[in-house]
């Protein structure tokens, strides 16, 4: 199938062209021509993007005020609401994620998602996030106390098939009780808990709100700090020094400080003058160079999957081209959580396509309402009914030749 014509937006900037999908993939770029028989659907007004990669979501998590309703969930029904979240966030343009955890809910869902069983993004899984004891996340994450728990605390997560780990090392804004300034791990811990991980071939993601505590996770070696609310120039410097990436999921306060009335007293106490210097913190990062990958945390209070797109625009809002906004939640974000062969439109990478109605570049908002989603060249979702059922009629036809074809080539009588 040849997608024609289109305004083509990824890490290589913004140019008009064609994109060839075949068996899933996305086979060739540029100004190409059809081959024989092959389908052709002319785009002229469209701009293709990347598929969306959020680098941190929440299946576990619908928005609730609080954990509470989660934390009673048996198993089968978090899998199903699970199973609901990724495919909204699917159908939202999202084809690959990092899924922060629970149980082991995201590990065995990334698996039935890869085998087809149920619609969703593709997905880099943890099991539980590792924590200190009675720290942020317990309700859902492995307590740990000392540097050799924290060891069998990784080995646990990567044997039920994690992919990363995560560890809390500050408090959090949803936990009552812990304090989001406060370093919650020792240095013992935390060097144990990114040896362990990395030896184990597994990245390590820490949240972290507190100066103090992305740095102290820093020099330990971690990979990605998730929120980084209140950096200082020196964890900036440290950042960028280490090539570690921040995930900034500025659309997590962005939700609770625009639903103040109904979130909890202890979330409304935390979140006060939170928003103003997580994005302060936030434009110091870009300003400095600091690699940065979108990431939501969708799921916390307010926060809803399938509106992740947003997110670019709280980065470009806040600091970043509109373009670089776009890459850091496609290329950057598939590439910080080991996510292969997506979030570019090169040759070779799968055909996760987010088709648009105008050039994201010129405005952002187009991104939260796709006209057609695909993933591994199937559309998936998006809203041009009539458009998605010209691009699944043209490869059903292209399915239609290659069966034809290589009937032909069977009953050719061999030589
Ligand atoms: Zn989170």
């Amino acid at each position: 199938m040849l997608l024609c014509d289109l305004t083509l937006v990824d890490g290589d900037g913004v140019r008009t062209g064609d994109l060839r999908v075949s068996d899933g993939r996305i086979a060739a770029v540029g100004d190409l021509t059809a081959d024989g028989d092959e389908s052709v659907v002319s785009l002229p007004e469209v701009a293709a993007v990347p598929g969306l990669v959020d680098a941190h979501v929440h299946f576990s998590l619908s928005g609730e005020r609080t954990v509470d309703d989660v934390v009673g969930m048996s198993d089968a029904e978090l899998a199903l609401v699970e199973a609901r979240n990724a495919r909204r966030t699917l159908e939202a343009g999202v084809t690959g994620v990092r899924a922060m955890g629970a149980r082991d809910v995201d590990v065995r869902l990334r698996d039935r998602i890869d085998v087809g069983d149920v619609p969703g993004p593709r997905m880099a899984a943890n099991c539980r996030s590792i924590t200190a004891t009675g720290g942020h996340g317990h309700h859902l994450g492995r307590e740990i106390t000392g540097p050799v728990d924290a060891r069998k605390a990784v080995r646990e997560q990567s044997k039920q098939g994690a992919d990363f780990i995560k560890f809390m090392v500050t408090g959090g804004v949803t936990t009552p009780g812990t304090d989001p300034d406060a370093v919650a791990l020792t240095d013992d811990e935390l060097d144990a808990l990114v040896d362990e991980a990395h030896r184990r071939g597994m990245h390590a993601a820490t949240h972290a709100h507190g100066a103090a505590g992305v740095k102290a996770a820093v020099r330990a070696g971690v990979d990605t700090v998730e929120h980084g609310t209140f950096l200082d120039d020196e964890a900036v410097d440290l950042l960028l020094e280490t090539e570690t990436t921040l995930v900034p999921t500025l659309s997590a306060p962005y939700h609770i400080v625009r639903n103040m009335d109904a979130a909890t007293a202890d979330v409304q106490r935390k979140t006060e003058h939170v928003y103003e210097r997580h994005i302060e913190s936030f434009g110091r990062a870009v300003e400095a160079g600091v690699r940065v990958a979108g990431g939501t945390d969708a799921g916390t209070p307010f926060n809803m999957h399938g509106a992740n797109a947003a997110e670019a625009e709280f980065m470009a809002e806040y600091g970043m081209s509109p373009l670089d906004a776009i890459v850091a939640m496609t290329e950057t974000a598939a590439d910080a959580v080991g996510l292969d062969d997506q979030g570019t439109l090169e040759p070779g990478t799968y055909a996760d396509v987010v088709l648009c109605a105008a050039d994201p570049t010129d405005d952002l908002a187009t991104l939260n309402d796709p006209a057609v989603v695909l993933k591994g060249g199937d559309v998936v979702g998006g809203s041009d009914y009539e458009l998605r059922d010209a691009i699944r009629d043209a490869g059903r036809d292209d399915a239609a030749v290659s069966r034809t074809a290589k009937g032909a080539r069977d009953s050719e009588p061999a030589e």
